[in-house]
């Protein structure tokens, strides 16, 4: 093997040990961005699907489902996460000062 150690639950370790980020978890995470945006589009409402992922993360994980599924959960929160930094969430584009929660 090359310079890094392949282990899909801890990520990558190369050879001075360092952990970093699993490039495959990466390309799952980009497949999904991919898929999100073919479905939706759009970029209003990011922020309530992210609510909506986190919620069936937690239910996944509280109702003791299986690793895949799990998994699948927490990439869809990750790809809404990342779909709102790269495009922000336009439902609050014309929000105003005085509407802010502050
Ligand atoms: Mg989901």
């Amino acid at each position: 093997m090359g310079m890094y150690e392949i282990n899909r639950g801890m990520g990558y370790t190369n050879k001075n040990g360092t952990k970093s980020v699993n490039v495959l978890t990466l390309e799952d995470l980009a497949v999904e961005i991919l898929f999100a945006r073919g479905k939706f589009p759009g970029n209003r409402f990011l922020l309530a699907a992210l609510m909506e992922e986190v919620g069936e993360l937690a239910q996944a994980m509280l109702q003791g489902k299986s690793e895949a599924e799990i998994n699948a959960e927490a990439i869809q929160v990750a790809c809404v996460a990342l779909r709102i930094f790269e495009e922000q969430d336009a439902t609050f584009a014309d929000l105003k000062p005085e509407e802010s929660l502050k």
